[in-house]
């Protein structure tokens, strides 16, 4: 599945808070079609560096590279607008909307920002069409759409995170960012979610920060570890279980 076409790129990246240096000169390659995961102790820097990918914090130096572009100083909703999806721990549902709304808003707000105002004045009926149908092939992907006009808040746990996902996949991204998908989950919980991921995001492009190691050693196709702001290790899940430093940092602090 993962293909020798970058994706994402991130070239000496770097993320002060004052003086302290939070991301330390990464350099990052995503190829098109991985799931990568970003591990790493507590504080080594995973959210900082999604936060970074995603435009929700400025870059200190360095730069970032999306499908070949520099995005570096581009708004999150650009990026989004160019593929970049993430999907949070917190829960981006409208639990007061049906199932079949959240999807659809998510739809309508990157067919908005995609066309453009104008070309949608020209031809509303086609892209309305566009969007249900859309709307449908992702609920029907996610398994519910026999549930589509519940109201979100009356699904079931599983069923929520089904939901989530199909939140992101509405925005058509080439790139998804998940964040702890499995937090605060219990045992059969994760593996549900196991179950999901491959699933629904088998043909996507996944960067993934999870603490669940068996998770990871699971469903990635690569790991980065992150120690201090750096990158200490990057390989697939065996040779990451093998590696000497990773082992030392987990086990060292
Ligand atoms: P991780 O996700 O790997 O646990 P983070 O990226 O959240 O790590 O944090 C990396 C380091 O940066 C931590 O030491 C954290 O305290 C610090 N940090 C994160 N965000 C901020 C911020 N907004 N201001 C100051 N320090 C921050």
């Amino acid at each position: 599945r993962v293909t020798d076409e970058t994706i994402l790129r991130t070239d000496e990246l770097v993320k002060k808070f004052g003086q302290f240096t939070a991301t330390d000169r990464v350099d990052l390659t995503v190829e098109r079609g991985e799931f990568r995961s970003i591990i790493g102790p507590n504080g080594a820097g995973k959210t900082t560096l999604f936060n970074l990918v995603t435009g929700a914090l400025p870059v200190t130096d360095g730069r970032i590279y999306f499908d070949g572009e520099d995005i570096t100083t581009l708004s999150p909703a650009e990026r989004v607008r160019r593929g970049i999806g993430r999907s949070f721990q917190i829960s981006n549902i409208f639990g007061g909307l049906s199932v079949r709304e959240n999807v659809r808003l998510a739809a309508q707000s990157i067919d908005r920002d995609r066309y453009g105002f104008v070309e949608s004045l020209f031809k509303p009926t086609d892209r309305y069409k566009g969007m249900n149908d859309r709307t449908d092939r992702i609920l029907e992907r996610i398994g519910l759409s026999d549930v589509a006009d519940e109201e979100a808040n009356a699904l079931a746990y599983g069923d929520k995170r089904r939901l989530e996902i199909g939140v992101v996949l509405a925005t058509e991204p080439d790139l998804v960012l998940f964040d702890e998908p499995t937090a605060g989950m219990s045992v059969e919980e994760t593996q549900e979610t196991i179950e999901l991921i491959e699933d629904v995001l088998v043909d996507q492009t996944l960067l993934l920060i999870e603490h669940d190691i068996e998770l990871v050693m699971e469903l990635s196709d690569r790991i980065t570890v992150l120690n201090r702001g750096q990158i200490l290790a990057e390989g697939t899940p065996d040779e990451i279980a093998a590696n000497r430093d990773v082992q030392d940092a987990y086990l060292g602090g």
